[in-house]
């Protein structure tokens, strides 16, 4: 399990992502990329899921 870089939940599953807030890729959960994806600039990197 890794953290969120925003909430620091734990989970198995993120979502790399940048906004006009975070301008290098940050990993975020799933609740955590539904607010970053409705920012301005948002972009999506892929995800990263652990085994
Ligand atoms: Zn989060």
């Amino acid at each position: 399990m890794k953290k969120c870089d925003l909430c620091h939940e734990q989970d198995k599953i993120h979502y790399r992502v940048k906004s006009i807030l975070y301008t290098d890729w940050i990993f975020c959960c799933k609740e955590c990329w539904s607010v970053v994806s409705r920012q301005y600039n948002y972009s999506y990197g892929g995800t990263r899921k652990l085994k």
